[in-house]
């Protein structure tokens, strides 16, 4: 296949969502395996080497390259069958998660991961960043959801890799029992995922939302940590997903509501979703929710209940206008050598409040306009939102960032929980593995990719 060396092209592909700007020296489009066979046994003729990249919505300079050719996913759409007895998808790695399950809908199935970039991001991207999203608190992130893939590996051949789907093994280490595990959540690094079969979930009959106002962040976050405690209890009160908005991201939900009275004088909003079967009565679960959520000082008078399919699809509209609008104010100070900071740390949901003091504290004393904190509170796993309006201000972000990061890893916590390491926060690897650790990462690195063929820069 042909490789495009036009600089306009290789320029179309030289950014991500990090900020970064790396171009490639030439771009690839496969539109199949044997396309991508093809690719791999010339670069490593060439001695070049490729990065694999989706919708490019990687935050973290994971899908870009200065070196070698980007081979770019995108034209691989195809849904090669579903299942709907077994509840499988088989697909080529550039169809959407959104296509995906706008296909799926019509048989009352989806695929469960709803990273907020879900209309972009595809799902050879979400398997290589093991995506996550707010109902992953529910079904987890894309590895539980991942039966088996194919990959064309370092010696350019393509390998079919699935589950041994056994429910007892004790035959090797366990590191070594499922190579599937290993490629989810591989940044692109062990090869180039050219299909995937995936579990799909069934459509529960009853969704709800409930957008819960609190007068202040403590009792917000106190009310998360005992409405997850219930997820494994009572089936009425077992939320799908707990999302947390501070102050400063409610302010940007109401103005995308459109009305200024809208949830006015909380200063924080726990929006959760509760997930029924036909035969659970949908009005004993609200009223056993807005009964907790009073017993934690919620404003019960303001609470709004998101009932079908369209309101809850409003509800998500509000959620997912926080990232955008902090994305377009971060792109107004690009021409300054500013840009959005964004944070992807997460501690166990219990220290959640601890981690927020820390990152306040480690703000204090410095003239930063605080970060808007809102995201995945029922998994400890908020997003921290900065805007630095220039160069110098972004350098003193990272340090601040870092210093927050330095206190979540004693609380133990995780630098980076769905965006994965990629090339900008790759330093953390050292800081929160061992190095025993790390020589296993290599030792898989050198067995897959002996070459160093595959998306050089990200992670190791
Ligand atoms: C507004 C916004 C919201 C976001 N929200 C979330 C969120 O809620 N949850 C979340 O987890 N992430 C989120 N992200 C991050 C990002 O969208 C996800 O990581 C997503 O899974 C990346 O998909 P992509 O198709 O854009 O992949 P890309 O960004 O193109 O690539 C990401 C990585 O995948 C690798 N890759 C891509 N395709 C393949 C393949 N076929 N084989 C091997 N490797 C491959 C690339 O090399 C790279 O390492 C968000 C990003 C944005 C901009």
């Amino acid at each position: 296949m042909e490789l495009s060396r036009d600089l306009d092209v290789r320029r179309a592909y030289a950014r991500d969502v990090s900020g970064l700007e790396l171009v490639p020296d030439a771009v690839a489009r496969p539109t199949s395996a044997d396309e991508i066979i093809d690719l791999v046994r010339a670069a490593i003729a060439d001695h070049t080497t490729l990065t694999a990249a989706g919708s490019q919505t990687s935050t973290t300079g994971a899908s870009i390259t200065g070196e070698g050719a980007l081979v770019s996913m995108r034209a691989m759409t195809r849904i090669i069958d579903i299942d709907t007895v077994e509840r499988v998808a088989r697909v080529e790695p550039g169809i959407t998660v959104g296509a995906l399950n706008q296909e799926l809908a019509s048989a009352s199935l989806r695929f469960a991961p709803d990273p907020t970039s879900e209309h972009d991001a595809t799902i050879g991207g979400a398997i290589a960043c093991n995506a996550s999203g707010a109902r992953s608190l529910r079904y987890g992130p894309t590895r539980a959801h991942v039966r088996a893939v194919r990959v064309v590996n370092g010696d350019g051949n393509a390998v079919a890799l699935r589950r041994p789907g056994l429910e007892k093994n004790t035959v090797g280490y366990y590191a070594a029992q499922d190579p599937v595990d290993w490629i989810v959540g591989s940044e692109g690094t062990l090869g180039i995922v050219v299909e995937a079969e995936l579990a799909l979930v069934r459509m529960p009959d009853h969704e709800i939302g409930l957008a819960i106002p609190f007068p202040d962040e403590r009792s917000a976050l106190r009310f998360v940590v005992h409405a997850r405690e219930h997820a494994d209890g009572d089936a009425l009160t077992r939320p799908q997903c707990l999302e947390f908005f501070d102050c400063g991201s409610l302010a940007i939900a109401r103005a995308d509501v459109g009305s200024l009275r809208w949830m006015n004088g909380a200063a924080a909003l726990v929006y959760l979703e509760q997930a029924l079967d036909a035969d659970q009565p949908v009005a004993e679960s609200l009223d056993r929710w807005l009964a907790s959520a009073q017993a934690f000082g919620a404003r019960a008078d303001d609470i709004e209940v998101f009932g079908d399919a369209p309101a809850l699809r409003a509800a998500r509209k509000f959620r997912h206008a926080v990232p955008a609008h902090m994305n377009e104010r971060g792109s107004a100070r690009r021409p300054f050598g500013g840009r959005k900071v964004s944070t992807d740390w997460a501690v166990p949901y219990r220290r959640l409040a601890d981690a927020l003091e820390a990152a306040r504290r480690a703000a204090d004393g410095q003239k930063i306009e605080p970060p808007i904190t809102y995201g995945h509170a029922g998994n400890g796993h908020p997003h921290q939102n900065f805007i630095a309006a220039d160069a110098e201000e972004l350098w003193r972000i990272n340090g601040l960032i870092e210093e927050t990061i330095r206190a979540v890893l004693r609380l133990g916590g995780t630098a980076a929980a769905e965006h994965g390491l990629g090339k900008l926060k790759r330093p953390w690897l050292r800081a929160q593995l061992s190095p025993v650790q790390i020589e296993l990462m290599l030792a898989l690195k050198r067995a897959l990719d002996p070459l160093g063929l595959f998306a050089p820069g990200n992670v190791l």
